[in-house]
């Protein structure tokens, strides 16, 4: 029996780091210093510098990174904001959770992300902004989502959660609308050893107000300017994220390294392979998401080969309990995304002879 292949093997990546993850938490220890202390300050410093931004605001998630954006500009009830209906629901509750409206608009079919030509016209007296997810880590066509943003004076905030590194044209996501929100849950490209998450702004307005959000709407102890938050990167993942941010870049090329494989070499013609839509760049490959007819009898199928696959996301939000009001709405590209696509092992840590039998099991694979 060959051996199983594991969708994303954590410790294995996290394990290339055991010294400086070690040392970092041991340090953190011996300081006496748990909460918002210089390891939070010394990686959010690094972290803007990588994305090319002037701020980022370590927090507790890539959620709350989320909604303390739409909190902080003062965007809530009667209030709409647009956001994709593919995406992953958290990029949709943040919406939820100020009590704005999510407004949902179609994506594109091969590139996963929001259309910009079905933006428009659902754009309301109510509009505040635009939430772009740059899902799988494909970064969204942003200049038409722009021009759109300027002409009707909407936010743009982006949902990075899958795209830590992802470009478009030179500039990094995260440095591509008024602020943006990123996840450090393990298993995204840049992961902690717990929860995280960061805000990228060059608006200075917002960074000292997300400052003081982020902290029970205090920037001074005891004294409380807003209704705010506890909502703090911790003190002990910082120094992990700021070790393992000098490999993401190396990570990031080695994710595209093995997309290139898997878009050269996966021949069967029932399988639908994902789309670049720019450079090379504009990708970092969060996940290689493919499109199948028969979902269940290829999934089946590569289990009993011994390649594990995930479905992101098997339910679209329209169609979530969560959001029962919407469950009779009709998105038929993003039903239609959901009831195809499959993930296939991708990570940087993956082995050659690995990546090639992922390719073989997939190229015999026969629809009967
Ligand atoms: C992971 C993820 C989030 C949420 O991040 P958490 O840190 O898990 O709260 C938001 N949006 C997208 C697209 C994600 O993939």
């Amino acid at each position: 029996m060959a051996k199983l292949i594991p969708f994303l093997d954590l410790k294995k990546i996290n394990l290339r780091h055991e010294e400086a993850i070690l040392d970092g938490v041991h340090k953190v220890l011996h300081s006496g210093w748990y909460i918002l202390g210089n390891n939070v300050t010394v990686f959010e410093s690094k972290f803007a510098e990588y994305c090319g931004t002037q701020y980022c605001v370590g927090v507790a998630n890539g959620l709350d990174a989320l909604e303390l954006i739409i909190h902080a500009y003062n965007i809530g009830p009667g209030d709409e904001v647009i956001v994709p209906s593919n995406t992953y629901i958290a990029s949709i509750l943040s919406i939820s959770a100020t009590g704005a409206t999510p407004i949902l608009v179609e994506p594109d079919l091969l590139t996963y992300n929001l259309d910009p030509s079905k933006i428009e016209e659902h754009i309301t007296s109510k509009t505040k902004a635009i939430l772009v997810v740059h899902l799988y880590g494909q970064s969204c066509d942003m200049n038409p989502i722009r021009e759109i943003a300027n002409r009707y004076e909407l936010k743009i905030i982006e949902d990075c959660a899958q795209a830590h590194g992802a470009m478009y044209n030179d500039q990094r996501v995260g440095n591509l609308g008024d602020a943006a929100a990123f996840s450090f849950y393990p298993g995204k490209n840049l992961g902690a050893l717990g929860d995280g998450g960061a805000i990228t702004t060059n608006d200075g307005t917002l960074f000292n107000k997300l400052n003081a959000l982020r902290n029970y709407g205090s920037h001074k102890k005891y004294e409380n300017l807003y209704k705010g938050y506890n909502s703090r990167l911790d003190e002990i993942q910082a120094p992990i994220l700021s070790e393992k941010l000098k490999w993401l870049d190396q990570d990031n090329e080695r994710r595209r390294e093995i997309s290139l494989y898997y878009l050269n070499n996966i021949t069967n013609s029932s399988i639908a392979l994902p789309t670049v839509q720019s450079g090379p760049e504009s990708h970092v490959w969060h996940l290689f998401v493919i499109r199948v007819n028969h979902r269940n009898h290829f999934i089946e199928y590569m289990n009993r080969n011994n390649v594990q696959t995930m479905i992101h996301y098997p339910i679209p939000p329209h169609k979530q309990e969560a959001y029962k009001e919407w469950n009779d709405l009709v998105f038929p590209i993003s039903e239609r995304i959901h009831a195809e696509v499959v993930s296939l092992p991708i990570s940087p840590v993956m082995e050659m002879e690995d990546i090639k039998r992922v390719v073989e099991v997939v190229n015999e694979y026969r629809t009967n």
